[in-house]
């Protein structure tokens, strides 16, 4: 099934405590597309500007992602994040962004891409997110990601998008600012409440947690020794769930079984990225590392039975 990804695609310039690098590829749209074209067809849909070049076009087509819906802007710049991060690698601190072409996209969809069976809508203006949803009406499958930013300045139109999606993939602490809820469990429920299927809680470096219905779920991150750079960890992460549930045959059940499959792969995809700065290690990625990686993820996460008395 086809899976089209609308949101940022970007030069990111990031500082950690491992080193830096100045304008790598990045962005919502590229991290997430990346990780979701090892497992099916990807469509992006975002602005990019002139100094947008046939390297970064490379990285995109090395995977076989269709780049025909990014829309150059003519006498634009490519969006461009600045960041850094301490020794916590789990909270980014902006230190500057330049919106260039991104502040004034209006996203225009191919009818490829209007017809796609699955659709993510990465952490853009949510009034954006909703005019696209609407555009793609046949996607039986909608998932979306969000930021502080537009809890703080759209609440209430971010609501709104979350009430049209079925899964939500966002932060802990994004889940409980957006309810208002400090207890994460009740902040979820409360989300679940506002329509989606399904509440993807990220909690960086500690996994990700699972809700659905009267249902929890919960993943450790895979144990790394050498993380790099976490920027795009969250798409990466989204990239593998839904390019997972994409990657099934026509009809398959979206049930629990399935939803644990697809949060294991993007424990395993996000767990890649962060491995190397920007899109470095998931440009060598192979899809045998990725079948080891699922399979590691089992072994530590069996339980040992109770012996019998
Ligand atoms: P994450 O998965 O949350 O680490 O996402 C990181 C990516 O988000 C980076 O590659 C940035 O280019 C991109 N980004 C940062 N700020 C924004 C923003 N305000 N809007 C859209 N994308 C952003």
């Amino acid at each position: 099934m086809s899976l089209v990804v609308v949101g940022s695609i970007a030069f990111d310039s990031v500082r950690t405590p491992f080193g830096e690098r100045e304008r790598m590829l990045g962005g919502s749209a590229v991290h997430f597309a990346l990780a979701a074209s090892f497992f099916s067809d990807v469509r992006v849909v975002g602005p990019v500007g002139d100094d947008f070049g046939e390297a970064e076009y490379a990285v995109l087509h090395a995977r076989a992602i269709d780049t025909s819906d990014v829309e150059h802007v003519p006498g634009g710049q490519t969006f461009h994040w600045r960041g850094r991060y301490e020794y916590d690698l789990n909270t980014a601190h902006t230190e500057d962004t330049q919106l260039g072409v991104f502040g004034g996209f209006e996203p225009k969809l191919s009818d490829e891409s209007r017809a796609a069976g699955m659709l993510f809508l990465a952490n853009i203006q949510p009034e954006l997110q909703r005019a696209v949803r609407a555009q793609c009406d046949r996607a039986r499958l909608v998932g979306l990601d969000s930021m502080n930013l537009w809890i703080e300045t759209a609440r209430d139109s971010l609501l709104q998008a979350i009430a049209e999606v079925d899964l939500v993939f966002m932060n802990d602490a994004e889940v409980r600012m957006v309810t208002e809820q400090p207890n994460l469990v009740r902040a979820a429920r409360q989300l679940l409440g506002v329509g989606p299927r399904a509440v993807v809680a990220k909690q960086g470096e500690y996994g990700a947690a699972l809700f659905t219905g009267d249902r929890f779920f919960s993943l450790p991150a895979y144990p790394l020794e050498t993380v790099v750079d976490p920027t795009g960890a969250g798409d990466s992460f989204a990239g593998g769930f839904m390019g997972y549930m994409a990657s099934r045959p026509e009809g398959a059940p979206d049930d629990e079984d399935e939803l644990r499959r697809a949060m294991t792969y993007g424990s395993v995809l996000a767990s890649f990225n962060v491995e190397g700065f920007g899109t470095e290690r998931m440009e060598r990625l192979e899809r045998e590392d990725i079948a080891r990686r699922y399979e590691e993820f089992r072994s530590i996460t069996a339980l040992a039975e109770v012996p019998s008395a």
